[in-house]
């Protein structure tokens, strides 16, 4: 049943005009193109030009989401939904997310060259703001579609210079009426680079993902006592640096530890920050991921306890609060199933893996049936204008990604 060849040439020339240098594409080789910029404007033109010419119906909702639909046979049942996002971290690479729209455009250029009509329409779409680089937080656009935020709460994001998204997609000709969103789906696939290493260090052309790992971020608050450089020793001190440098370590540690959670400080924020003063209050942030729940709540428990005990030490106060969670999901056993099947019939090596970065996928999986793809990343780099795939398994991805829509749209 896997009768469609995703043509190289084309796929290569999507892939290069939704990052060329007219769409955000800078010198180093990337794309700088944050969400309703004029970038990110001249990427929407081109996204709507390219599924204009092949037939499709382009619309837009009220939170800039565009959706370019092929009719189906039975135009009233619910559609696939394929694509990914356009815009990219300040500067990005010239595959993340851009890789998901390109084979996306490449299977309704393959289903149109052989004149296929599917039972079900198909839907492509470009997700408005899925990095949450200028506006966030990351995957507004899905999150909207999927309930998750109001349009409102959306539109009203501001960025660094105080620009609402609302505005700033109104301003460049994307925002439309909530009566365009979508509101079901029959099934979803998105495809999307790694960003990790693991496909590379497994030799699979492509990754089969069966769950988006859960993650927890929480900020801890250390609270010492200030004073000068040179008005006491060590042992008259309440450091707030210290234990929290001690806490840093700690964290890792456990993790290394028990092997099934991960932890990141990412940022940390000194108070007052200067070379002669004792810090007399730290602030840190700590990233926690593991493959479930249950296992992030009892090793933050874990970490939190030993947080407790540094403070004590230390002679210093210590808050904990956790702020944001992803809960990941499991993506559709039957479409997965789909996956592995195609690729066995075109002789493509898989790899079933875990994501561990959130995606638009990861909203639409609450709405209904989703699945990802992962496509190589060459060393693992991303959110980098260094960032690439082997082009074998772009090529590897497209095939099954297209077999794949094919199956779904006519089941
Ligand atoms: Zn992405």
């Amino acid at each position: 049943m896997s009768m469609l060849e995703p043509n190289h040439e084309r796929l290569q020339n999507t892939l290069t005009v939704l990052s060329d240098a007219d769409v955000g594409g800078t010198p180093g080789g990337g794309v700088s193109r944050p969400a309703a910029s004029d970038a990110d404007k001249s990427v929407r033109d081109c996204f709507v030009r390219i599924t204009q010419g092949l037939g499709l119906q382009v619309r837009v909702d009220d939170i800039g989401n565009i959706y370019a639909r092929r009719a189906g046979t039975d135009d009233s049942a619910e559609p696939v939904v394929i694509g990914s996002h356009l815009d990219t971290v300040v500067p990005g690479g010239r595959f993340d997310g851009i890789l998901g729209v390109a084979v996306a455009l490449e299977t309704v250029a393959l289903l149109n060259d052989s004149g296929i009509e599917t039972t079900r329409p198909i839907e492509v779409v470009n997700w408005t703001g899925e990095e949450g680089a200028r506006f966030p937080p990351a995957m507004l656009g899905s999150g909207v579609v999927t309930g998750k935020w109001s349009a409102e709460y959306a539109q009203s994001r501001v960025d660094a210079e105080g620009l609402r998204l609302g505005d700033e997609l109104s301003r460049i000709g994307y925002l439309g009426e909530q009566s365009n969103r979508l509101t079901a789906f029959h099934a979803s696939l998105e495809a999307h680079i790694e960003q990790g290493k693991h496909l590379e260090e497994a030799g699979a052309d492509i990754g089969i993902v069966s769950l988006i790992e859960p993650v927890r971020w929480c900020t801890i608050t250390v609270t010492g006592r200030g004073g000068h450089a040179g008005g006491s020793g060590p042992r008259q001190r309440a450091e707030a640096i210290v234990a929290a440098g001690r806490m840093v370590a700690t964290a890792r540690d456990l993790s290394l530890d028990a092997d099934d959670f991960t932890t990141t400080v990412g940022t940390m924020k000194v108070e007052p920050g200067s070379n002669n003063v004792i810090p007399h209050r730290v602030e840190f942030n700590l990233d926690i991921r593991s493959s479930d729940d249950d296992t992030i709540a009892r090793r933050l428990t874990e970490v939190t306890d030993r947080f407790g005990q540094i403070g004590r030490e230390e002679g210093v106060e210590v808050q904990v609060e956790p702020y944001w969670e992803m809960t990941g999901p499991e993506f559709a056993g039957e479409i997965r199933g789909l996956l592995r099947r195609v690729a066995d019939e075109r002789a493509v090596k898989w790899e079933e893996l875990r994501g561990v970065i959130g995606h638009d996928s990861l909203h639409l999986s609450s709405m209904g049936p989703a699945a990802m793809l992962f496509t190589q990343t060459t060393n693992g780099l991303s959110h980098c204008e260094e960032e690439s795939a082997p082009w074998e398994s772009v090529l590897a991805t497209a095939g099954v990604y297209a077999n794949a829509v094919l199956g779904l749209a006519n089941s």
